[in-house]
């Protein structure tokens, strides 16, 4: 079904490269379309969990990201203050990689794998309006060029031409809450590669180490009134993000203090889109259904979307059959982990007092009693494997 086919895919990002990867590997003759001048990443880390490995492991680039990005041995929860352990996920199960990797390592590597898998990447190719119609969609670029494409898959992001094309205007809500996201370099480098979340009243930091350790990448999330823009780069003062956590445990403390560059965004919340697909047009990843990074599962659903519609693609003949299997196989999961991601907050940003005592008492006695039933709690999540052959 896909030899030879014409596809074009909007945005070089995680989910867009992988599917081109996947189609073209397939026989299909793929091109990708970027906004960007050059495929570049902000300086952050991504954490691929299980779900999203087996995707790059079907796609042959499982050694390149062993290679790039070392196995997280667990998540580990613990009190803002003094940094005690409250809850321990153990990620060590050699069937289940959990990495933690920097966003332009995993990029370059997908890159690479689109490339060598055929696929045309063109940047300076930014998309201002999308129009399906029954034989194809018309993209309209920047500069008023345009041109008419056979089958078109939106894997452009948050603010996607495509999502606006196919779904009637929805307006996202600031959440209450930023994120600072900031890498530190390290004199001495970490050995534990363990994704760490402290945890206190209105706010929480992940911190974990990339690149052997030499670097550490920190989210910090904050709870306030006031709005703050969305978008991954609007730097901010260091000084904010220290006297936002200034009352955190010293190893906190003493890393903020070596952060030089930081950024802060506002984190809203994006309904799903109501409409995946129309014609000859479909969505895929943050394009069909935003996520807060709560569950660090935004990178890890592109990368299933992108198997499950190369798929799809695959088996049907109809294209509109295609797309029906594929949004039926992924809507359900995917408003199930975003719903869960949005829940996280509330459950690390409790405030002092009986009821946050009685959460953290039952997570660390879960914890030690019956490590199983915790790891279990996760296996709809991590054990989920789109590549099985049902
Ligand atoms: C702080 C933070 C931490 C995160 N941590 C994790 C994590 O640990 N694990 C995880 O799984 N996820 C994480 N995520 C989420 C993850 O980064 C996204 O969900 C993921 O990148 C979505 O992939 P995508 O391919 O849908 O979109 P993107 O990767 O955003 O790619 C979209 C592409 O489309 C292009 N584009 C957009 N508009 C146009 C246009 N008009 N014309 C042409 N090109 C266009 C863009 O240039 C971009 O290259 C995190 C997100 C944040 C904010």
């Amino acid at each position: 079904m896909l030899i030879g086919q014409e596809i074009t895919v909007l945005g070089a990002g995680i989910g867009g490269l992988a599917v081109a990867t996947a189609l073209a590997q397939r026989g299909a003759h793929v091109r990708v379309l970027d906004q960007a001048d050059a495929i570049r990443e902000v300086g952050a880390g991504l954490q691929i969990s299980p779900n999203g490995a087996v995707v790059l492991n079907a796609l042959g680039l499982g050694d390149a990201l062993t290679a790039a990005a070392p196995r997280a041995r667990a998540v580990v929860l613990r009190d803002f203050r003094r940094g005690d352990e409250v809850f321990r996920l153990a990620l060590d199960r050699a069937d289940r990689p959990y990495h933690l990797t920097h966003r332009a390592d995993l990029i370059e590597i997908l890159r690479k794998g689109a490339v060598d898998a055929g696929v045309v990447v063109e940047l300076g190719r930014k998309v201002e309006t999308v129009t399906p119609g029954d034989r194809g969609a018309t993209l309209t670029f920047q500069g008023g060029s345009s041109e008419t494409v056979p089958l078109l898959i939106g894997a452009d992001g948050l603010h996607s031409p495509c999502r606006a094309a196919l779904n009637p205007a929805t307006r996202p809500f600031f959440t209450g809450q930023v994120a600072w996201r900031c890498t530190i370099p390290l004199d001495a480098p970490v050995a534990l590669a363990e994704a760490t979340v402290h945890m206190g009243p209105g706010r929480h930091i992940v911190t974990y180490p990339l690149r052997g350790g030499d670097l550490m990448n920190v989210v910090a999330v904050e709870e306030r009134d006031g709005w703050a823009a969305e978008g991954w780069n609007h730097r901010d003062d260091p000084a904010a993000l220290r006297a936002a956590f200034a009352d955190f445990a010293p190893e906190i403390r003493d890393l903020l203090f070596r952060a030089d560059k930081v950024y802060l965004w506002g984190l809203f919340r994006h309904p799903l889109a109501k409409h995946w697909s129309q014609g000859r047009v479909v969505l895929l990843g943050d394009a069909a259904h935003p996520t807060l990074p709560f569950l660090a599962q935004g990178a890890n659903m592109a990368l299933e979307d992108a198997w499950v519609l190369a798929d799809a693609l695959d088996q049907e003949d109809a294209i509109d059959l295609a797309f029906n299997r594929y949004a039926s196989q992924r809507r359900s999961r995917t408003a199930r982990i975003v719903d869960a991601a949005s829940r996280n907050a509330e459950n690390y940003h409790l405030r002092p007092g009986p009821y946050r005592a009685t959460v953290h008492l039952a997570l660390k006695l879960g914890g030690k009693l019956a490590p199983h039933v915790a790891a279990n709690r996760f296996e709809w999540l991590y054990g989920h494997d789109v590549t099985a052959t049902p």
